[in-house]
């Protein structure tokens, strides 16, 4: 069974959170402030975490903070609408994903099964060589890429990026993530320089590239590599 642990002071929320979670067989804790979510977490060990970053005893991302100090476990962040800088903290902070409020039920859970999986075959499984899409694939051993049977060329760069977001599927990779893994922590603020390889990879490997499936942008947040229908 996989264990969710819900940190959240909205009671409504949390009993729908609850509801919805058990009758999908989830088993559930549920926390009302950080203190209680950070004793849970130590003694239940949850598969997943959900957590409101407005808390009324401290800071969410003050939560993910701690968590991460001894633990890897998924944290998907539950965020107020207009609170995007926030969003970013928390993913620099160590957060997995995040759902703005109001969310969709299904898509809380669907999010919350793909960050299970993703934790259940992390670090990239090592014998996931090819990332196959219905438009190209990439063999991150090789590190190549191939579109319509033709090899594609890419930069250093590009191939960097690429394959970090390749290697995470499903997964947002906040801008400052990308950047000090690519460029070095000293350009964690050039965010101009994401938009133009970015814009690179896609003409490069997507059939639409102003409409992209796989390379997606989070507007202000990151960047996510889907792979539709695999
Ligand atoms: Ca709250």
């Amino acid at each position: 069974m996989t264990r969710v642990l819900v940190v959240e002071d909205d009671p409504q929320l949390v009993r729908a959170l609850v509801i919805n979670m058990q009758a999908r067989r989830f088993g559930v804790d549920a926390a009302p402030d950080g203190a209680t979510a950070l004793r849970l977490a130590a003694a239940r060990r949850p598969d997943v975490v959900v957590l409101d970053l407005g808390l009324p005893d401290m800071d969410g991302v003050d939560v993910i903070r701690a968590l991460r100090g001894w633990t890897r476990v998924p944290i998907m962040v539950l965020s107020a609408r207009r609170a995007s800088e926030e969003k970013v903290e928390a993913l620099d902070a160590g957060a997995d994903d995040y759902v703005t409020k109001p969310f969709s039920m299904d898509e809380l859970l669907a999010r919350l099964r793909a960050a299970v999986r993703r934790t259940e075959s992390a670090p990239v499984a090592p014998d996931t060589v090819v990332v196959t899409t219905d438009d190209f694939t990439v063999d991150l051993v090789a590190k190549k890429a191939v579109r319509g049977g033709r090899d594609v060329r890419l930069t250093p760069t590009e191939w960097h990026l690429l394959e970090i977001l390749v290697g995470n599927p499903g997964r947002l990779i906040s801008q400052k993530q990308l950047l000090h893994e690519v460029w070095g922590a000293s350009q964690s603020t050039k965010t101009n320089y994401l938009r133009v390889y970015m814009a690179q990879l896609r003409r490069k490997l997507e059939a639409d590239p102003s409409h992209p499936r796989y390379l997606i942008t989070e507007p202000g947040m990151g960047y996510r590599f889907e792979n539709p229908g695999h």
